[in-house]
């Protein structure tokens, strides 16, 4: 199992980094319309618990997508680098959005 296994939860978040050197923000949330797993192509259900995988990219800008939160734990998070859990309050849209707006040498 892994060390952040059952993250993200509502009061954690996790941020690694990918391959690209883009970050990637894993964020607790609940569906609020259909989803389509990237990782598995299954559906996740309106009102479900998932994962939203935000990614900051390295040169500016976000994206993100609704993966199932056992596609992300078991895909994902093993093919990051340095992940580290963080309060989910600094994992907000708009905190992240801001963050890419910024190139990644500039970021805190
Ligand atoms: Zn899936």
């Amino acid at each position: 199992m892994s060390a952040h296994a059952g993250l993200p939860s509502t009061r954690w978040s996790l941020r690694g980094l990918t391959d690209e050197g883009d970050e990637a923000w894993l964020i607790r949330s609940i569906g609020h319309k259909l989803y389509r797993c990237p990782a598995c192509h299954g559906e996740i259900e309106i009102g479900t618990e998932h994962t939203v995988v935000q990614y900051v990219l390295r040169l500016g800008g976000t994206e993100h997508h609704h993966w199932h939160r056992q596609c992300a734990e078991e895909l994902l998070v093993p093919d990051l680098r340095d992940v580290k859990r963080v309060p989910a309050s600094q994992s907000s849209q708009s905190k992240l959005e801001a963050r890419g707006r910024k190139p990644s040498g500039r970021r805190r």
